[in-house]
């Protein structure tokens, strides 16, 4: 059993236990893909332009933050292994600066008043503890708290509209948990359409994800328990790196170690000393 589980992980868990499995249990590695490579590009440019003083958070100083954090990320893994022609690289490029372009559509950064970035936040319900971590929490008029979730992926469709803002409820839980105080919004900017998801945080918002949260992880403990995680096929089937050791698409899970490269340790280990030679 893991201690502590992230909202997303609850929300892969629902999407598809055998993937949550991989993913969050095995920690199976995923090769890079470019979108999540460009959003931690264009997450890591707004971080920066917001430890700017308010009046310098302008556009050409987030394109150069952009060019910073390029820089920055140049040696990473996520983007040094990741396989695209010269030509995908310059629209790689050209769509973070898109996204950048469209950040300021949403809203006007020297007003932001952030109290913390990139924010490590932890929280207990019942048995569980919850890990996530928030790009930003702001103090508005009142001395009152605001989330924001920068989102460089499409806008979802209501379905997973709902199971996105039931994962910002759980930012909500925890910050009133760290700092007392529940947070009056939590805004999800997508950057891509460019639009605004807000939502408003109550007390039975907060008690109702702290319900599901239980039931959820009692659903992960008996998972656990019986090692019984199905593959649950759907939309995201698409994108899992997974699929080739998916019993959904013909494959065997007990292959997907193969992940982990050369070097790995077998279990059980082969009875090497006692084999005739
Ligand atoms: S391919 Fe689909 S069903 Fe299989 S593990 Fe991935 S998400 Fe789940």
């Amino acid at each position: 059993m893991p201690r502590g589980l992230s909202p997303s992980s609850f929300g892969a868990f629902k999407s598809c236990p055998l993937a949550f499995k991989f993913s969050y249990l095995d920690r199976l590695p995923q090769p890079p893909s470019a979108p999540a490579s460009k959003g931690t590009l264009v997450h890591r440019a707004l971080e920066l332009l917001m430890l700017r003083s308010a009046q310098d958070r302008t556009i050409d100083h987030a394109l150069a933050d952009l060019t910073r954090a390029r820089e920055e990320l140049a040696s990473d893994p996520d983007f040094t292994e990741l396989v695209l022609t010269e030509a995908e690289w310059d629209r790689f490029h050209a769509e973070a600066e898109v996204l950048v372009h469209r950040y300021f559509e949403l809203e006007d950064p020297t007003t932001v008043r952030p109290i913390g970035l990139e924010l490590r936040l932890s929280a207990t319900v019942g048995s569980v503890q919850l890990r996530g971590i928030i790009d930003r929490l702001d103090l508005v008029e009142n001395d009152e708290l605001v989330i924001t979730d920068y989102k460089t992926g499409s806008v979802p469709g209501e379905r997973h509209e709902l199971q996105r803002l039931a994962g910002v409820h759980m930012y909500a839980l925890m910050v009133e948990q760290l700092l007392g105080k529940r947070p009056v919004r939590v805004q999800l900017l997508y950057l891509s359409r460019p639009e605004a998801i807000i939502a408003v945080p109550s007390e039975q918002s907060v008690t109702g994800v702290a319900r599901k949260t239980k039931a959820l992880w009692t659903a992960i403990e008996s998972a656990c328990a019986r090692d019984n995680f199905r593959p649950h096929p759907g939309p995201l089937c698409e994108y899992c790196s997974y699929q080739a050791y998916c019993p959904a698409f013909g494959g065997d899970p007990a292959l997907a170690e193969e992940l982990r490269g050369p070097g790995t340790v077998i279990a059980p280990a082969l009875p090497l000393a006692s084999s005739p030679v």
